[in-house]
């Protein structure tokens, strides 16, 4: 996601150490200790500027949810919505971490779900490995989510639609749900992203898939 430098941003997050953790290793298998609850907690990889983690986790409060991000760029205005809140979004966290990283900071089970939201689409074929729903990430998601646990995914890019939905199935994954254009009769629980908002706008469809393990 492209976004200005801003070079406030690190300290900014840096002091908000209860919403952006830091060294989240240290956390792994005691995520229920953070939130101080046995909520289930769903996850989404390549947040961005966190406008559907903020809202799912403002709408679905007996949730946890963390947004994982590279860049401060975008992820502090994640942590801005969560200041602009009078008591904060208690069931959200955020974290400023690589995805592949992932089951360094979650035991397996303790992820319920996984959602990717319009995923970097890495065309070029000597890429692939980068698309976030490529095996190797698939891997990584078994390695933290339970047995049967979900992925649900979200993109404006028919191409990298194309090659999830082939990449999830060799995977071994069940299809649960496929959508080709989810905002033909839009279902009251979607919560649009920044990118959705962007690309749906221009008229373009938006390709959803719900997956199991
Ligand atoms: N999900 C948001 C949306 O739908 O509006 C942002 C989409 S943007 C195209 C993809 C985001 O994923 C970028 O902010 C990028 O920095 C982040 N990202 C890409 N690869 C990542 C990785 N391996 N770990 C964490 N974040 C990643």
């Amino acid at each position: 996601m492209r976004s200005r430098f801003k070079p406030w941003a690190a300290d900014l997050i840096d002091s908000h150490p209860e919403v952006v953790i830091p060294n989240p290793e240290e956390k792994k298998g005691k995520w229920q200790e953070v939130f101080g609850n046995k909520n289930p907690l769903h996850i989404e990889a390549g947040t961005g500027k966190g406008r559907f983690i903020t809202g799912m986790a403002k709408a679905n409060q007996d949730i946890n949810y963390i947004g994982i991000e590279l860049f401060d760029s975008v992820i502090v205005t994640a942590l801005e919505t969560v200041l602009e809140e009078e008591n904060g979004i208690p069931n959200l966290r955020l974290l400023k971490v690589n995805a592949k990283k992932i089951a360094e900071y979650f035991e397996k089970g303790e992820v319920d779900r996984l959602y990717l939201n319009f995923s970097d689409p890495w065309p070029k074929t000597r890429h692939a490995k980068r698309r976030l729903t490529h095996e190797s990430f698939l891997k990584l998601y078994q390695a933290v989510l339970p047995e049967k646990g979900e992925i649900h995914f979200k993109t404006d890019n028919r191409k990298l639609f194309e090659y999830s939905l082939t990449s999830i199935s060799e995977y071994g994954m069940l299809l649960t749900d496929v959508s080709l254009d989810l905002h033909d009769n839009e279902p009251e629980w979607n919560i649009m992203t920044e990118y959705e908002e962007k690309f749906s706008k221009k008229g373009q469809p938006i390709y959803r898939l719900e997956a199991q393990f």
